[in-house]
């Protein structure tokens, strides 16, 4: 049995925050059409997923390629114009199945990912829009390429791996006011001629709105907290 898309609470919650993405946009002179919502769907299971699916979002984000594995295949069946973004690390033997699997990849942060991502793509023919992580606050745990040396890296993407990079994406640190690491994301997209960045999440995308972002990637305000 599958409850009426307007009665679940996911399908409530994803309006909600489509309302709130046009409501930021309409705020700050942009147009709501130019900021995609990635719905984070990570640790919830192809029943959760379904409903906003069937009520018409497209667009969702997964940071674990096992776990996109197993529940994404099937809901591509069902909706063949889903697009799924990959938001978390990756590890360069999982490559082959993150081209496979992804429509954009969030993630590249360092050659030895770009080498095994541009060898898949030719491979498999397939080409995902393609995002440089940065590690915008410099913090030692985090994944991302260091801000100093994104320069460099993208220009070895371009020659080295012969990948076409469409965007930036940042995770800001936790405890602080994101704004600053939001406005110097945007300053580095806009430095490299890069159009599309992807940043803002449940608590903060109206704020990553406001600085320029093109992508907000919302999780647990849209399928409840993760367990
Ligand atoms: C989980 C995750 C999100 C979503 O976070 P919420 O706070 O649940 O909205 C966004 N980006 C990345 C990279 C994530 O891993």
């Amino acid at each position: 049995m599958t409850a009426p898309p307007e009665t679940v609470p996911s399908v409530l919650a994803c309006r909600g925050i489509m309302d709130r993405i046009q409501q930021a946009a309409a705020a700050h002179g942009r147009k709501a059409g130019d900021i995609c919502l990635v719905a984070v769907s990570k640790t919830h299971d192809a029943e959760a997923i379904e409903p906003v699916l069937a009520a018409g979002h497209r667009v969702f984000g997964e940071n674990r390629v096992q776990e996109a594995k197993a529940k994404w295949p099937a809901l591509r069946q069902k909706y063949p114009d889903l697009k799924l973004h990959l938001i978390g690390p990756l590890q360069s033997n999982k490559a082959a199945e993150a081209v496979a699997l992804f429509d954009a990849i969030e993630s590249i942060d360092r050659d030895k990912i770009a080498a095994a991502i541009s060898a898949e793509m030719k491979r498999q023919h397939r080409t995902p829009e393609l995002f440089v992580q940065v590690n915008i606050g410099d913090e030692p745990q985090k994944a991302g390429i260091a801000a100093d040396e994104l320069p460099a890296f993208l220009e070895r993407l371009k020659s080295v791996h012969r990948l076409k990079v469409s965007g930036l994406m940042c995770i800001p640190p936790a405890d602080e006011a994101p704004k600053p690491y939001f406005r110097k994301l945007a300053g580095l997209a806009k430095k490299a001629g890069l159009s599309m960045i992807s940043m803002g999440m449940s608590g903060d995308f109206e704020e990553a709105i406001a600085e320029g972002t093109t992508h907000v990637r919302v999780g647990s305000a849209i399928f409840g907290a993760r367990g």
